[in-house]
């Protein structure tokens, strides 16, 4: 179930009632869920934590509470569970067992920041974290290049203006993006801008609180017409390739097929 990402008014009244009718509640940290379940002025049954080390030895307790007949709820720190946070593999084994789940929906930064950014939202795609570094790290930023849909990343703010130099350095300067600060906050902020815009912003103050990255996704690649294959041809020729050689480099080079190159190599 879903809770509050800043703002305590967008705990849900069915979220509330869920709380208040669980035999265990499972949380990221119980200090945390406490005072939501204080302001809510709720005392719930039990509270278990589970995190990323303690999830998988939640599952048998959970599963055993389901067959008797419990209610269990699953929240996280902030947000929905499951979105780069625990929960994921309590509702897989649930599920897996046969056990019925009910989502209580409450908001999450990702797509709270995606609709407010403006940028497509019809299809897109969310990348959470990226890995921090290492080849883990290269392969996701190649992706993302190349990524038609609207990208949605978490960040921690000390790593913000790395991550906009790595995006920026792969995606080109020219690529917009939203910087999503604070939402539902006192401090809520959307900066738009060009992905070398957001380097120089975060340059100049230094990011604080909490950021979702929302970048434009790739433009539409232009079309490759029978000019630009002649000329490309014409060029690889001059250079001495043959004929077969020149079909092959020109089709790789413009991302086209063998076939149309070939036949106007040959008309
Ligand atoms: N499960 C959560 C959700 O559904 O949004 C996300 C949890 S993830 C561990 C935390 C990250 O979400 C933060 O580092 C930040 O990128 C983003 N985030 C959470 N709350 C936010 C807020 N109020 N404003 C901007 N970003 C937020």
């Amino acid at each position: 179930m879903g809770t509050p990402i800043g703002n305590l008014g967008d705990l849900t009244p069915r979220a509330i009632e869920t709380l208040a009718a669980a035999d265990l509640v499972c949380c990221e940290d119980t200090r945390r869920t406490g005072r939501l379940l204080q302001h809510a002025g709720i005392r719930a049954a039990a509270l278990r934590v589970v995190n990323d080390h303690t999830e998988d030895g939640a599952v048998g307790d959970v599963l055993a509470r389901l067959g008797r007949g419990e209610v269990v709820a699953v929240v996280s720190d902030a947000g929905m569970p499951g979105i780069s946070d625990p929960g994921e593999r309590l509702v897989a084994a649930a599920a897996e067992a046969g056990f019925t789940i009910e989502v209580v929906p409450g908001p999450s930064a990702a797509i709270s920041a995606l609709v407010a950014s403006g940028l497509p939202a019809g299809r897109f795609a969310f990348e959470g974290f990226l890995p921090r570094k290492g080849s883990g790290r290269t392969e996701r930023l190649a992706a993302i290049v190349g990524e038609r849909r609207t990208v949605v990343l978490y960040e921690a703010p000390h790593r913000v203006a790395r991550t906009l130099a790595d995006l920026a350095a792969s995606c080109g300067g020219d690529r917009r993006i939203v910087l999503a600060r604070e939402l539902t906050k006192l401090h809520e902020e959307h900066w738009r801008g060009t992905l070398a815009g957001a380097v120089q912003h975060a340059a100049d103050v230094e990011p604080r609180g909490e950021y979702v990255l929302v970048l434009d996704g790739a433009p539409e690649p232009a079309e490759v017409t029978d000019g630009d294959i002649a000329a490309a041809l014409a060029q690889a020729r001059a250079a001495g390739a043959s004929t077969r050689d020149a079909v092959t480099e020109v089709a790789a080079d413009l991302g086209v097929a063998k076939r149309r190159v070939y036949a106007l190599a040959t008309s």
